[in-house]
């Protein structure tokens, strides 16, 4: 089992430590959730040019050789859900859904309907809502997108790789498989990422 150090960082042989701490945003004060991307890039040094620029990325990036790198401190805040998040209880419910505020809304144009889901559900606690970036650890699996509905397939080390992090997530944080997302199934995402990584 590995350790996480007063840092932030899991302290384990299978992880090799990057930190960009221009993606860390203020501190992480819960864990509830883990949401699982793919890059749309092709290379872990890709993301990590990105990442040199400041802004959005995750904790943890999986290569396509299954290396595990820690890119941000688990105390610190990432920007990697997204602005705007879907409604759970729609999501998981449809029609059987009884939230008047979501009937409501779901009245609207698109672009006024998803603001006012996202103002609906961040007001409710986990898991009535879906993790945010105030609760969740974001886990980026190296991967391109191939069209509009798929994102290439997982990695045999990829799969293996997110097992045992998630393992290590689980221990750490008292979370289980429930409390696992994939980033499409939050947000307003490419409706393929992720969609190979299983849990
Ligand atoms: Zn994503």
């Amino acid at each position: 089992m590995s350790s996480i150090d007063q840092d932030g960082m899991l302290v384990d042989p299978r992880v090799q430590w990057q930190r960009f701490s221009h993606i860390e945003h203020g501190t992480l004060d819960a864990v509830h959730g883990i949401v699982v991307h793919q890059t749309d890039a092709p290379s872990a040094q890709a993301t990590f040019n990105a990442y040199n620029g400041g802004g959005n990325g995750a904790h943890f990036l999986i290569g396509k050789d299954g290396r595990i790198y820690q890119t941000a401190s688990v105390k610190m805040r990432c920007y990697h859900v997204g602005r705007l998040i879907k409604s759970r209880c729609l999501q998981l419910k449809g029609s059987q859904c009884k939230d008047a505020d979501l009937a409501t809304a779901m009245t609207l144009s698109w672009a006024a309907r998803i603001r006012a889901i996202d103002r609906i559900e961040r007001q409710k606690d986990y898991p009535e809502r879906f993790p945010v970036n105030s609760d969740s650890i974001g886990i980026e699996l190296v991967g391109r997108h191939l069209d509009d509905t798929r994102f290439e397939a997982l990695s045999a080390q990829q799969v293996d790789s997110l097992q045992w992090l998630l393992g290590q997530l689980y221990g750490h944080f008292e979370l289980d498989g429930d409390d696992v997302f994939r980033h499409p199934d939050v947000s307003y995402k490419h409706p393929g990422e992720a969609a190979s990584a299983t849990w």
